[in-house]
């Protein structure tokens, strides 16, 4: 999945989401990418996040949603990402079969990224410049 966040100089907040999907994957899977509230959730009150990685269990916890919500009561983008992979590996025995990964912003520009294996990483650009941010992960390398 490419995810992708924008903010604009009025402070409105966009996101949008690709996906080749998972490979080997079932004829008429649909993952969490095209999925709302699942693989992408923009609130303009709020801030954004999106999802990649295995889909199916981003769909059981409406990951981008929850994490949404979660910055709505107060999480900085980082915390929130953080319970939004946590929440999934609360009821995943076998979480370290799989990968997941958010990247959310809030309406402040603040950013935030956690992924359950290391190696992910997210590219943010500003007016001052663009910078690759190495993800935090459950997994520690
Ligand atoms: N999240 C996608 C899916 O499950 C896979 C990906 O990260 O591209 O379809």
């Amino acid at each position: 999945t490419i995810g992708m966040l924008a903010i604009d100089s009025n402070g409105d907040i966009a996101g949008a989401c690709t996906t080749s999907g998972m490979a080997y994957k079932m004829a008429g899977r649909v993952g969490d990418s095209p999925i709302i509230g699942a693989g992408l959730f923009v609130d303009n009150e709020i801030g954004g996040a999106t999802a990649t990685g295995m889909g199916e269990e981003v769909v059981r916890t409406v990951g981008s949603f929850l994490i949404v919500e979660l910055m709505r009561q107060g999480k900085s983008p980082q915390e929130a990402c953080e319970e939004g992979v946590k929440r999934i590996i609360a009821k995943k025995e076998n979480y370290r079969d799989i990968q997941i990964g958010f990247i959310a912003v809030n309406k402040a520009g603040e950013t935030g990224a956690y992924c359950i294996h290391p190696g992910f990483s997210y590219r943010k650009y500003t007016e001052e410049g663009h910078q690759n941010i190495p993800a935090e992960s459950y997994i520690k390398s």
